[in-house]
């Protein structure tokens, strides 16, 4: 690899740290929104539940009530019973009775229905409000997280913003200035390495002697497609 392409390299990856860090700080406030709203719904959820739970309170309060006043309906027919005249009366009055008893069966079934319901959400409720609890912990220290690395981001910048100026510095007038025109029409991608005889920005084959050309010289050419700056990667020799 020629010098020139070299330093080209070195100034597209710390472009491409900013890039990241760029992006990164326009995805962090979105991101500790949506942990907001995930706390507030979480929140909803156990409300709702702690509400059903109340309701289904009020809901076997009532239905002891209607057992209670059944009973009585009954009590007062059987005692009406023996002060019957007739036995037309005396057979109404023990039909009577026998509708009472299957309405007191059928609310002590509804009864024992709801409190059974009730008891296990009870049993519930502690293990729901622990989770919780967890959850919106957790989400609190990913928020403090995502707090801090975004009051850091803008520091990292700078940093690697006034490298960058270092590393510009390097690349040959000529070539920097096409590299920072590409960047500039959206081609964040500037600089892109020739795999299989095709630009890897765009895929457009290239001509063989052109990249023979490249891989010779070692140094940059141009996509004619899309007009990234494009070379041949060396292969890295290990140890
Ligand atoms: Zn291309």
């Amino acid at each position: 690899m020629k010098e020139e392409l070299i330093r080209l390299l070195a100034l597209y990856e710390v472009d491409g740290q900013i890039d990241e860090l760029r992006s990164r700080k326009e995805t962090i406030p979105q991101r500790i929104k949506e942990l907001e709203n995930e706390k507030v719904s979480v929140r909803k959820n156990l409300e709702e539940f702690i509400q059903s739970i109340k309701h289904m309170e009020l809901l076997s309060k009532r239905k002891e009530l209607d057992l209670a006043s059944a009973e009585e309906t009954l009590q007062k027919h059987e005692a009406q019973l023996p002060t019957l005249k007739s036995n037309e009366e005396y057979r109404a009055m023990i039909k009577q009775i026998e509708m009472d008893k299957e309405r007191i069966s059928e609310l002590e079934d509804e009864l024992i229905e709801i409190l059974d319901k009730l008891e296990n959400m009870q049993k519930h409720k502690p293990e729901m409000e622990k989770e919780v609890e967890l959850k919106i912990e957790q989400i609190d220290k990913e928020i403090v997280k995502l707090r801090e690395e975004l009051s850091g981001i803008d520091d990292k910048i700078k940093l690697l913003i006034s490298e960058r100026e270092r590393r510009a510095y390097f690349v040959p007038k000529k070539l920097l200035k096409r590299y920072e025109q590409l960047r500039k029409l959206g081609k964040k991608d500037a600089v892109v390495p020739i795999v299989d005889n095709a630009c890897s920005g765009c895929g457009a084959t290239i001509p063989i002697q052109t990249v023979n050309e490249i891989m010779q010289s070692g140094t940059v050419g141009i996509c004619e497609n899309c007009g990234r700056l494009i070379y041949w990667p060396e292969r890295k020799t290990e140890g």
